[in-house]
């Protein structure tokens, strides 16, 4: 009887392993996907904006912290240099000079509303729009924290 319950929990354990490695697995393959399109799609992107510098928000995102979801989503986002170096390259070739790539420290780029200065409160699973506490307006969180991005001055990384 005791022999019986514990052969049924090894396989219990054994079939909960088995498709936590098939999570994983899936994963890893997303991300490298991802990581073969970024790169083509960003430069796409660039080219057809005609783009002096791209530039970069330094993100490190502490995913046991208290944000939750949003930065867990944004720790599990492929986000090596590389990704932007090989963009800015492709870029560079098709648009006949060199893109700059350049890294923005992080300073409140998706709370605070671009050229009104109101704080943007997000509510609860709501992440592409967000209202103004000062103007009232209804914001594209992300296109607002591009504009953000793009007025802050930028360190220029290296790029190949
Ligand atoms: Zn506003």
């Amino acid at each position: 009887m005791i022999r019986k319950r514990k052969a049924r929990d090894t396989f219990g354990f054994c079939k909960l392993q088995g498709e936590l490695n098939r999570v994983y697995t899936r994963r890893m393959r997303l991300i490298r996907e991802l990581t073969l399109l970024l790169p083509p799609f960003l430069a796409a992107v660039m080219v057809k904006k005609q783009c002096k510098t791209l530039k970069i928000e330094q993100l490190t995102v502490d995913p046991s912290g208290t944000k939750g979801a949003l930065a867990k989503a944004i720790y599990t986002m492929p986000d090596s240099l590389f990704i932007y170096q090989k963009a800015v390259w492709l870029a560079s070739q098709e648009l006949g000079y060199q893109v700059l790539l350049e890294s923005v420290r992080p300073y409140h780029t998706s709370t605070i509303h671009y050229g009104c200065g109101g704080t943007l409160v997000r509510n609860q699973g709501q992440y592409d729009h967000a209202p103004c506490t000062k103007c009232g307006r209804k914001v594209n969180t992300h296109t607002n924290a591009a504009h953000n991005i793009a007025s802050l001055p930028g360190t220029l990384l290296p790029s190949f």
